[in-house]
């Protein structure tokens, strides 16, 4: 079976839009307030001819809950199926408490992770990525999803770990 890599994180920080990017498609709906109820949250991708899945963890509606519950418990849902968990901060705000909540439910799954540090649009806005050094789950790898930037590196990083 393919490998599966869960790209887990809170709302609005361009989880869909790194998704997009790394299928190479415009397939996850980007929507710039979090919450939108979204029918798909699986895709195939390749990189250096290597198959894998994709699951857009924010992909899934459980509005019975409160914001912070909703976002726990899609991170759960995915990471428990997933190879590897690529955990996506947005760089220009930091770390939040919902972040580090997240963290702790990685942490507990003990499975592979990669950390990107999204929105870091240009070079001026990189030493934002390298604050998140202090989460504990290594190197953060600076991207902008909505350009591009940084996602080669990024993608090799997630395969060493699928
Ligand atoms: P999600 O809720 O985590 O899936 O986030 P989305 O992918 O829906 O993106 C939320 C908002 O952030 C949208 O307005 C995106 O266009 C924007 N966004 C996503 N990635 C980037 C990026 O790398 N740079 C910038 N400047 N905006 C981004
Ligand atoms: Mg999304």
């Amino acid at each position: 079976p393919m490998p599966v890599l869960a790209v887990v994180g809170r709302p609005n920080v361009g989880k869909s839009t790194l998704v997009n990017r790394i299928i190479g498609r415009r397939e996850a709906v980007v929507e710039d307030k979090p919450g939108v109820t979204r029918d798909r949250v699986s895709y195939e991708a390749t990189w250096n001819g290597r198959r894998f899945k994709v699951l857009d963890t924010g992909g899934w509606e459980i509005d019975v809950l409160g914001l912070d519950a909703m976002v726990a418990a899609q991170a759960e849902l995915g990471i428990e199926t997933a190879d590897a968990v690529l955990f996506v901060v947005d760089a220009n705000v930091g770390a939040t408490d919902t972040d580090e909540a997240l963290i702790k439910i990685i942490r507990r799954a003990g499975k592979p992770t990669v950390l990107c540090a999204n929105k870091v649009d240009g070079q001026s806005t990189e030493v934002e990525a390298t604050y998140l050094w202090s989460l504990g789950l290594g190197e953060p790898y600076p991207v902008s999803a909505l350009h591009g930037r940084g996602s080669g590196d990024l993608l090799d990083a997630v395969m060493a770990a699928l």
